[in-house]
């Protein structure tokens, strides 16, 4: 039903899913970097698509509006949502006889501004473990975005300018609708701010936003993308980075900020766990991840397998 070859491949259509490197035909699960190329002709979502053209300029797409399955290249397929960031979308492909579910990047919990994933069984299950170690287990969401209200608030109560860390796609969106929602009103780095359009254009709202044309006026909150500098001319700042990898205590050395907040767009290890009861597959291939987690899921009594060597002939 696939083969990897430097990346999945659906075997009847000759699909690539999320190949980062140009393909004639390839599906998106959602459009961060890492998972699109210039394809000839791409399947996702809508929401990816106005993303994806919006990043690499107008390109065929067929879209695949989520639960709407389409009979394509002998197999059935249907997106479901992934929860990762707008438009994320986990692919079901049905022969008739087996079913198999690429989850792409996801996340089980609550977003402000992604569709909640929603998890189909399948006899196939290929996941993103990212976070398939035990150390990360991410405290309640609430608890995060109580801490990030709580620095921004205290920041500002200082006289100084918050600048909270996070990607342009994605993550930058949701931290700005969790300030705004509460009142906070967020300018955003350049880069942030045309992705924001697309999200508004899709219909969230992401509430009080304006683009950072070099100043940030008392009461604002500055969102940036962790490759934008440090903004000498702004003054006095306070650098909050949003990442799952915050629960490493180390992490916010590494990313050069002053404190780390771990909210997340991925699972984590318990919710990794919880995907896989839910699909209730027959085996599992996990990508992405450490080949621990392969082992903690064997030990739960699953046949678990690694998937991502440079070549694997046809697995299943
Ligand atoms: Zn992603």
């Amino acid at each position: 039903m696939f083969y990897w070859d430097n990346g999945l491949v659906l075997t009847k259509p000759r699909l690539a899913v999320d190949s980062s490197r140009r393909q004639p035909r390839a599906f998106i699960s959602h459009a961060h970097s890492d998972h699109i190329a210039r394809h000839e002709y791409a399947l996702c979502t809508p929401e990816t698509a106005l993303l994806y053209q919006h990043r690499l300029g107008p390109r065929p797409t067929l879209p695949l509006p989520y639960r709407q399955p389409i009979d394509w290249g002998g197999l059935r397929l249907t997106a479901w949502p992934a929860g990762h960031c707008l438009g994320s979308a986990m692919l079901l492909a049905e022969d008739g006889d087996r079913s198999l579910l690429y989850t792409g990047d996801f996340k089980l919990g609550e977003s402000a501004t992604a569709a909640r994933a929603e998890m189909p069984q399948a006899d196939i299950l290929i996941i993103e473990s990212t976070y398939g170690h035990p150390d990360y287990r991410l405290p309640p969401r609430q608890q995060a975005i109580d801490d990030l209200l709580r620095l921004v608030r205290a920041t500002l109560a200082d006289g100084a300018v918050p600048v909270v860390v996070a990607y342009a796609l994605g993550k930058g969106q949701e931290v700005t609708r969790l300030l705004t929602a509460a009142g906070l009103p967020v300018v955003q780095h350049r880069s942030v701010f045309e992705v924001s359009q697309v999200y508004e254009a899709c219909g969230v709202d992401l509430g009080r936003i304006a683009p950072f044309t070099g100043k940030v006026e008392p009461g604002w909150t500055l969102v940036a993308p962790p490759n934008a500098g440090t903004f000498e001319r702004v003054g006095r700042q306070v650098r909050i980075a949003a990442t799952g990898w915050a629960v490493d205590q180390r992490s916010k050395y590494r990313l050069r900020v002053d404190h780390a907040v771990p909210l997340s767009d991925h699972a984590d290890y318990d919710e990794l766990f919880e995907a896989v009861a839910r699909v209730a597959p027959r085996v599992v291939y996990c990508t992405h991840g450490p080949e621990s987690f392969v082992d903690c899921l064997r030990e739960a009594g699953y046949d678990a397998r690694l998937l991502g060597r440079p070549r694997q002939g046809r697995l299943f």
